[in-house]
């Protein structure tokens, strides 16, 4: 037996066969074409049928998914990707015009950084479905699969990941990728165990079997007898838990409202119908992220009134528009910076574009009208008080009585106590704040041990914020990945937060996770944490001072 170690992404267990996903074969070679007008016809042809192909399985999908199957279609039909193979194949042949003219791309995105880069993986498959087409060769990407597979793969393009059939992929490896890339969060909307970052997985043979454990990071090859009776037994004792419901709470009553993370009207359906008390953060830019002109106010307080209508009275926290740096939004775009996620994004695009987040608050009013809803408004990327107060008012004086502003930039967090003296509430994005304690670029998969939230720092950052929140009698609340996992709720309610937001299917392991703990024993917790001198350290110390119940799990 033989142990893998990656970072989980998407938690679970399963074992299956090993289904390689084949690295596109090397291009033939070529003469310089004689007939370009032709040639160039013949790639424009590949490029639609690869266009027309994506946005026949987007229109099957639903929400992100769809949203990135669609923006991958987009990059197929892009007019300047056929003048580079225009250009190129005055020199090439098609197919190798093709290839450089991708590769070119795939540079110029590299360059632009952020949510750019994060397309790469998109722009290269497009590319290899076009050549194959052109070459007439079998498509690259996931093989046909006849039998519960784990598929393993360099990364995957959301082309693979989205079409995926649970029924079939059991679990999916990456060797590169991170904590926020499309393979980490598409397989936990679908449920699909998933390790990213594990290195040498391309290694094993098509065809053997593997166990693959989403929570603790590890492939095992050939898994024995015992290490497939733990997961079992864990799956079992998961599933006992799912069944309890109810507001979250510490074993003795110490209330923290358990709230789910949506993008869009169908996650806010499926979070709806969830046992989950309200939304903790809407991420509204998720709803524009391919369009290339500003929605009017009726439409999106069309798509809003859509939105609330699932949470009768249970409150609604709508972030207003998180653009730029990851996030690009074509229609609020201020062209190009030398390091975007330092940059004009977030609250301080919207001071640049304030016709944009005046349409957005008065659709959220109106939305907010029409439903009865209880809507929370509140703003990404706050640095200071004097930025707090100015969304604050703004907010206010456009119907929305409840305005509060998002700490993920450590000046506001250790400032929180004068921030909160002039909003509503605070909520803690955490993978922001990891992003800008620890100075490591979130897009970049390797410095995955720096993003970690159980880095010290963090925690410390955390815990000022909190103390601002306390001393005000305001509530700081979580929203980023952290709070779905079950060992750090505990700890982030040591350190004081009032509510956790999370995807929705990570709610009942933190609702279990805490009523098992008093609130004394989370502070106990948050401490221990808080004293260690690594992110593994802290969560050692956690997990070896937790309910054994709930260690036992994970
Ligand atoms: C965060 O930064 O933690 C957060 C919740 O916002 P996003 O991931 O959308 O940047
Ligand atoms: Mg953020």
């Amino acid at each position: 037996m033989t142990t893998l170690h990656g970072l989980g992404v998407s938690g679970g267990s399963a074992v299956g066969v090993v289904a390689l996903v084949a690295l596109p074969a090397p291009l033939p070679d070529e003469d310089p074409s004689t007939d370009p007008a032709g040639d160039l016809s013949r790639v424009g042809d590949a490029l639609d049928a690869v266009a027309t192909r994506l946005e026949a399985t987007a229109a099957t999908l639903t929400g992100d998914a769809a949203d990135m199957i669609a923006a991958a279609g987009a990059i197929a039909r892009d007019p300047g990707l056929l003048d580079a193979v225009k250009e190129n194949l005055a020199t090439l042949g098609p197919a190798h015009a093709l290839h450089a003219a991708v590769e070119g791309y795939a540079l110029q995105f590299e360059e632009l950084g952020g949510y750019f880069a994060e397309r790469v993986t998109d722009l290269l498959d497009v590319g290899a479905r076009a050549e194959a087409l052109l070459l007439g060769r079998p498509m690259p990407g996931v093989p046909e699969l006849t039998e519960p597979s784990v598929v393993i793969a360099h990364d995957l393009a959301p082309a693979d990941t989205a079409v995926m059939d649970p029924a079939m992929v059991v679990g999916i490896v990456t060797e590169a990728g991170g904590r926020t890339s499309h393979t980490a969060i598409l397989a936990s909307q679908r449920g699909i165990p998933a390790i990213v970052q594990a290195k040498g997985a391309l290694d094993i043979a098509s065809g053997l079997r593997v166990g693959i454990d989403g929570d603790s990071g590890e492939l095992e090859i050939h898994p024995d007898e015992a290490w497939l009776d733990v997961r079992a037994e864990k799956k079992r004792a998961r599933e006992r838990i799912s069944q309890r419901t109810g507001a979250g709470k510490t074993s003795d009553s110490h209330p923290l409202m358990l709230l789910a993370n949506i993008g869009n009207v169908a996650d806010a359906e499926l979070a709806g119908a969830a046992d989950v008390e309200g939304v903790g953060l809407f991420r509204t830019e998720f709803l524009h992220l391919s369009a290339t002109t500003a929605p009017t106010v009726e439409e999106q307080a069309a798509e809003y009134v859509r939105v609330l209508a699932p949470f009768g009275n249970r409150p609604v926290t709508v972030r207003t528009l998180d653009a730029g740096a990851d996030k690009p939004l074509a229609f609020a775009d201020l062209g190009p910076e030398p390091n975007p996620a330092l940059g004009r994004r977030g609250l301080r695009l919207m001071q640049e574009r304030e016709d944009l987040l005046d349409d957005q608050l008065a659709a959220l009013a109106l939305a907010a009208t029409e439903t009865g809803a209880v809507v929370k408004v509140m703003a990404p990327m706050v640095s200071t008080r004097q930025e707090a107060a100015w969304f604050t008012e703004r907010a206010h004086a456009a119907g929305l009585p409840i305005a509060g502003v998002m700490i993920e930039v450590p000046a506001a967090a250790l400032r929180a106590h004068q921030v909160l003296q002039v909003t509503d509430f605070a909520s803690l994005g955490t993978n922001d704040l990891a992003q800008y304690t620890m100075a490591a670029d979130r897009m970049v998969g390797e410095l995955s041990e720096l993003l970690d939230p159980w880095q010290p720092a963090v925690l410390d950052v955390v815990a000022a914020a909190c103390d601002g929140g306390q001393a005000n009698g305001k509530a700081v609340g979580v929203c980023g990945e952290s709070a779905g996992d079950p060992l750090m709720a505990l700890v982030l309610t040591g350190l004081g937060v009032t509510s956790l937001s999370m995807a929705p299917q990570r709610v009942p392991m933190v609702r279990w996770a805490l009523s098992q703990h008093t609130a004394a024993d989370c502070v106990s917790l948050a401490e221990a944490a808080r004293a260690a001198d690594s992110a593994v350290g802290a969560r050692e110390a956690v997990r070896s001072a937790a309910s054994k119940e709930l260690t036992d799990l994970l």
